[in-house]
This record gives structure tokens, C-alpha cells and sequence, in this order.
């Protein structure tokens, strides 16, 4: 798990599961994928055919589990999960494949990490509903064919460009999900709000949802920490104000910028002037792995006019310097 992209402890998975929403019909924004995505379903079951394999590729905490388990949820079908990095060996893969029933939705997570030799294996399942298990090693070794039931596989990665082209291929549909707009993120906090019994104003709703990143899984974690504010600071009723004060608190600010955004943008700024200056440095002058830094905090800081991928390295934008209060140096020959 990255940094930063999982429940915070078993108490917040439970209400993280309690807040997924079940059916496609209950899934906030993504309005395209929605759309695509229910008519591949609803094709299939007219056809009482499995559907084509779905891969859904974005950042975390934006609904690829959430997705996974409407997929099944909407066909009927039972869903198994595992994920990239639990499959070390194509053994490992055969196991799974091999126990599937007909039309199981299989769902594999951080896709992009899986081991070489099973993801080949995986090409010949997800196309020919077979694999070739190899028995004993060296020149005695015997490939033993083995026929698997028809299943859905349900990819899902943080980086669709890490995926060699044969696997991607092979997925019917792929499903690119972005940030979620302000006025989403107020729907999926007004829902949350509900479910977990929180009063909210419709400003405070705003307040939350403007500071989340564009990503559900913060929306959702922002509202129980503002949530504990109002209990124990006010009267439980989460109003604009209420938000803005609990929020400062943790760090979060009106942006929705949290520590590690700014700590990259600091870095960026301050030791690098700006930059530019490659991923790698940039991550170990924050003390994180160059892939958090990539998969959480850029996307974001770009999506927000901050940061800019170049050939030569990261840039910060004049909004970022802005953002951070600070003065950019003089453009060169002035
Ligand atoms: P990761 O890859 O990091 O596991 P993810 O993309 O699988 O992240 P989910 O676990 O599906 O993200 O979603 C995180 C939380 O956000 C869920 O608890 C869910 O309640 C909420 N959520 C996600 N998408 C939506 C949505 N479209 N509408 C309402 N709630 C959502």
C-alpha cells in the first residue's frame, strides 16, 4: 500500500467498507466509465455471456475497489480478490485460476506487479480460458494443460503505462478514472455524512469536499476527522467554519494540499529553486520512494497548476510559488 492511500487502521477499513457504495446507480461522478461500464455488463448478462475483462487504471483511493465490487455485484457473480505482489510465482496464479467458478469475477489489484511468469500465464487464461502448468524442471520439464472456467478478470493499477502492451491488450474495456470535481465530492460527503449519522451544513459539505484532493477515499476520512472536531469542540453539527478550523488543525489546507504535497513543493522550491530536478531527487530530499511521491503527490500538485512534468526534470509553476508565499528568483539574464 502507498503511503497515504489505505485506511488509517481496522476501525476506519470497517467504516471504509460501510461507505462503499454497492450498485452502480449509488457510485458518485466517473459519469463516462459508469455509462460504458454498465452497458459492457448489461450486454453481457443479456447474453448470458461473461463480459469482456474490465481494467480500471488511476490513483488511489478513487474507486477501483469500490468498481471491482460493483462489477460482481451487478453480474450476479462472486468476487475474488487478490493482488499483483501476492503473486510471486505462476503456481501462485494457477491456484486462483484454477478454483474459479464459471463467471466468478476475479479481482487482482496493483496488476502491474505482478511476477513475469505469471502474468504470461495470464495472457493465455484471460483469452483462451486455459493455462499450461509446468511440471518438474529442466529437460524433463512437461507443460500439463489445464481448462479454467469463463471468469471476468478485474485489473486495476495506479500505472496503466507500467503494464506491458500483450496484458493490456487483452482487457476488453479500460476504465481511466480522474479527480473527482468539487460538486461530486459534496455528493459523496453528504452520503458519507449520512450513513455515518453526522450533521452537516451544505457550506460544510463544500468545505470538506474542497479540501479532498479530488479522491473519495480523503473526502471520506476528512469528514470523520472533522466529525470528531465537532463532538468534542462544538456541538456536533459540522458547519463551514467548524470544517475550515478542524481542518488547519490537521494540515490540510484550503487547497486540500496535506503534508507530503507540501513537503514536495517546499523541496521543489526551496532546495531546488524551482527546478528542474528529476523524480528520484526530489523524493529522497523528502524521504519518500520516488513512486509515492509520482503516485500520490503529483498527480495532484499538476492537476492543481502547481507542478510540471518536463523532459528535463520537475518544474514548479508561478501558482506554486504563489501557493507557498515565496518570491520566484529573477528569470535568467535579467
Ligand atoms: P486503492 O487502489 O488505493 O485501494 P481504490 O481506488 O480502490 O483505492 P476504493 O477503496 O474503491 O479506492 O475507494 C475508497 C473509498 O472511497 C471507499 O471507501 C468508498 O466508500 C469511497 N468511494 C470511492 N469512489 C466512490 C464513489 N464514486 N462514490 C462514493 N464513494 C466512493
Amino acid at each position: 500500500r502507498l503511503m497515504d492511500s489505505g485506511a488509517e487502521g481496522p476501525d476506519e477499513e470497517v467504516i471504509e467498507a460501510a461507505l462503499r457504495p454497492k450498485r452502480l446507480d449509488d457510485f458518485v461522478g466517473q459519469e463516462r466509465v459508469r455509462e460504458q461500464l454498465g452497458l459492457v455488463l448489461h450486454s453481457a448478462l443479456r447474453r448470458s455471456r461473461t463480459p469482456d475483462h474490465v481494467l480500471l487504471s488511476g490513483g488511489p483511493g478513487l474507486g477501483k475497489t469500490t468498481l471491482a465490487m460493483i462489477i460482481a455485484a451487478e453480474l450476479g457473480q462472486p468476487l475474488r480478490v487478490s493482488s499483483g505482489p501476492a503473486i510471486e510465482r505462476a503456481g501462485d496464479l494457477a491456484a486462483i485460476l484454477s478454483t474459479l467458478a464459471e463467471g466468478e469475477v476475479l479481482f487482482l489489484d496493483e496488476i502491474h506487479r505482478m511476477a513475469r511468469p505469471a502474468e504470461e500465464m495470464l495472457y493465455m487464461a484471460m483469452e483462451d480460458f486455459r493455462v499450461d502448468v509446468v511440471v518438474g524442471k529442466g529437460p524433463g520439464a512437461t507443460a500439463i494443460p489445464l481448462d479454467i472456467a469463463p471468469f471476468t478478470l478485474v485489473g486495476a493499477t495506479t500505472r496503466a503505462g507500467m503494464l506491458p502492451g500483450p496484458l493490456r491488450d487483452r482487457f476488453g474495456f479500460v476504465a481511466h478514472m480522474d479527480f473527482y470535481g468539487p460538486e461530486e465530492l459534496e455528493v459523496i460527503v453528504r452520503r458519507s455524512a449520512r450513513l455515518l449519522d453526522v450533521e452537516i451544513t451544505d457550506e460544510g459539505a463544500a468545505e470538506v469536499a474542497g479540501r479532498s484532493r479530488g479522491t473519495p477515499r480523503i473526502a471520506n476520512r476528512l469528514l470523520r476527522r472533522v466529525r470528531d472536531f465537532a463532538e468534542v469542540r462544538a456541538d456536533g453539527v459540522v458547519t463551514a467554519d467548524l470544517a475550515r478550523a478542524a481542518l488547519e488543525l490537521y494540515e490540510v489546507d484550503e487547497r486540500g494540499l496535506d503534508r507530503l504535497d507540501r513537503a514536495v513543493l517546499r523541496s521543489l522550491l526551496g532546495t531546488f529553486g524551482g527546478g528542474p530536478v528529476g523524480l528520484s531527487t526530489l523524493a529522497v530530499s523528502v524521504g519518500e520512494e520516488p513512486e509515492t511521491v509520482e503516485v500520490v503527490a503529483e498527480p495532484f500538485l499538476v492537476r492543481q497548476g502547481l507542478l510540471a512534468r518536463t523532459p528535463r526534470g520537475r518544474i514548479a509553476t508561478p501558482a506554486a510559488w504563489a501557493h507557498l508565499g515565496l518570491t520566484p528568483p529573477p528569470p535568467p539574464g535579467d
